[in-house]
């Protein structure tokens, strides 16, 4: 009875280890890590290792009479494969709990329809860069950008298509700046860069290049009649460079406001201030059908 009992608590233990080592797998194959990896690969040998040396216990005391004192050992086994299957589940609700918090961390600070960053973000990370620029002493520039006459498109190609436009335009935006840039949605058609490490020349330039990117592109859509639609649309900029005499972010944004705002008064589809040297012509658009028919 006694050699029944203890073959049967090695067994069932190496049975638990081998359901740890399921459990290891999918920690090993989640983990976002090389080194965390390597971890669970060292942990994943020594499961194996303690089942093969159960398996052999079990061989050899198999045929033995064993007395109660002798269920000692078997039942250590076993509870240290409970003890193993409890951490290594553990481990795992863990690192799934992790992932969760992660990802509702992402979507706080993400703009859901553009996939860029938020107003909340970029009024967090602007206040950082700020302080890091005067830390550092080095120039910040911030770039408001505004979609010309993007009622119109609403009106004439659905909000659904505005909607598609939002979220190609906000790619388009994001592959022209460098990964140092941030770039987020600033309100519903209107957007913010924030350049750190950039003189405002600079920046005139990097705004430049995305309104010629933007100008370029036609935007695929699905109008209100289920058609498709190749949408040309144009974008203004008032960019902005952190000055000594400014105290707060608000100024840094109300001036790149304000120079959004001459932009638009200029005839649109332009940055203000405008490069020193123009590097190209800016055609005057009157609506958004004619903006496609001249290219
Ligand atoms: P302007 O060239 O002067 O900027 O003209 P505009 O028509 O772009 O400016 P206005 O401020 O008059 O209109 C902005 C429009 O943006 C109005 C609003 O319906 C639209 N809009 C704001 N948020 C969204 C959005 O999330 N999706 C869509 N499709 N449209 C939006
Ligand atoms: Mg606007
Ligand atoms: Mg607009």
């Amino acid at each position: 009875m006694s050699t029944f009992l203890s073959n049967g608590l090695v067994f069932a233990g190496a049975l638990i280890l081998a359901a740890s080592l399921g459990v290891l797998q999918r920690l090993q194959a989640t983990s976002p890590t090389a080194t965390l990896r390597r971890r669970w690969r060292l942990l994943s040998g020594m499961v194996l290792f303690f089942i093969v040396g159960y398996l052999v216990y079990a061989l050899i005391m198999g045929d033995e009479n064993v007395r109660t004192a002798g269920l000692i050992v078997p039942s250590v086994f076993f509870v240290g494969a409970c003890f193993v299957w409890l951490a290594v589940r553990l481990a795992w609700q863990m690192s799934q709990t992790l992932v969760r918090v992660d990802l509702l961390e992402k979507e706080s600070v993400t703009d859901p329809l553009t996939r860029v960053h938020n107003r909340r973000y970029l009024d967090q990370r602007l206040g950082m860069e700020i302080a890091r620029a005067r830390h550092s002493r080095s120039p910040l520039s911030i770039l408001l950008l505004d979609i010309d006459y993007f009622k119109e498109l609403n009106d004439r190609y659905g909000h659904p298509a505005g909607d598609q436009v939002l979220d190609q335009l906000a790619q388009v935006i994001s592959s022209s700046v460098r990964a140092t840039d941030v770039v987020g949605r600033y309100g519903g058609e209107e957007f913010l860069i924030l350049a750190p490490n950039t003189p405002l020349s600079d920046a005139v330039l990097l705004a430049e290049r995305i309104c010629e990117a933007i100008a370029a592109r036609r935007f695929s859509t699905v109008d209100m009649q289920g058609q498709l639609q190749e949408i040309c649309v144009t974008a203004s900029i008032g960019v902005a460079a952190l000055e000594q005499t400014m105290h707060e972010a608000q100024q840094l944004i109300r001036t790149a406001d304000q120079r959004l705002y001459q932009a638009k008064g200029q005839g649109r589809n332009r940055v203000f201030p405008p490069p020193a040297q123009p590097g190209r012509v800016t055609l005057p658009r009157e609506n958004l059908s004619e903006g496609c028919a001249l290219r």
